[in-house]
């Protein structure tokens, strides 16, 4: 039997599919301070319950920022191609996607089969990427994974900062005004969903559009995303998973 791996190697967490002409398994692990130690540890944890060996896998592909100088892929691919690879499989109907990582988030637009034909990219500012809800989280003394339940049924604060330096104090200023964690949580998403909305722009989507990241994790943007794009937002399962899902496709095409 032929198997592949695809890797993500990301500026939070470390993916890894195992794939055979669907997917096997896969696990998620942080991606700490090495990336090279996340890529080989990863991978371990993937192969080792399926009693498989590097030997049976007849090709590993990385993809993240972290796949540069890594020694231990047979083929890289840029996350843009994986992602759209991973989507297109998971959600043959969806018209591009929305991917909201750790450090950037880029918007695709897909034109026949799944091809990417357009993009956008932001890697230059923490507004508008998960770093921005780790902040906010860390901030207000809360996990990540709690600030959509938080977010719910608030009405959301008017947060002006853009920047996620500012948007901080902004934070602190609206907490010693009174003004409920709840609405300033739900205000700071609204503010993630407007600037991606922006990106999202550039990009004509006409249909299904699927967010991916870990960010799609949060429902309330989600909806506020949509809201704001004007189109159906699909989640996929695993939307974490789904660059280095794309990566064990094209390396099991190759
Ligand atoms: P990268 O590929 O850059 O490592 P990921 O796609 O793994 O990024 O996403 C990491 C981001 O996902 C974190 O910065 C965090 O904000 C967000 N995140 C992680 N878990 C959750 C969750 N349960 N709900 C919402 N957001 C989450």
């Amino acid at each position: 039997m032929k198997w592949t791996v695809g890797i993500d190697i990301g500026s939070v967490s470390t993916k890894a599919v195992l794939f055979n002409g669907e997917q096997v398994d896969s696990k998620i692990i942080p991606s700490g301070w090495s990336p090279s130690q996340a890529g080989q540890e990863v991978l371990e944890r993937l192969l080792k319950p399926q009693e498989l060996t590097r030997d049976d896998i007849s090709l590993l592909v990385g993809t993240g920022y972290g796949r540069i100088q890594q020694g231990m892929f047979d083929k890289t691919f840029s996350e843009i191609t994986c992602h759209a690879r991973g989507v297109h499989y998971l959600l043959p109907e969806a018209c591009g996607l929305i991917d909201i990582g750790g450090q950037d988030s880029k918007v695709i637009g897909f034109g026949e089969k799944g091809k990417v034909e357009d993009f956008v990219l932001n890697d230059k500012c923490a507004a508008g990427t998960g770093r921005f809800l780790q902040v906010t989280a860390q901030t207000l003394g809360l996990e990540v994974s709690q600030l959509s339940d938080l977010a719910k049924d608030a009405d959301p604060a008017d947060i002006n900062s853009m920047c996620a330096v500012f948007a901080e104090s902004e934070m602190i200023g609206l907490l010693a005004q009174g003004i409920t964690i709840e609405s300033i949580v739900a205000g700071l998403l609204k503010s993630i969903a407007k600037r991606i909305s922006v990106m999202a722009g550039k990009i004509h989507f006409q249909d299904t559009v699927a967010f991916c990241g870990g960010v799609a994790q949060n429902q309330v943007l989600k909806d506020l995303l949509s809201q704001e794009i004007g189109c159906r937002l699909a989640v996929p399962p695993s939307p974490q998973a789904v660059g280095a899902l794309g990566a064990a496709i094209l390396g099991y095409e190759l």
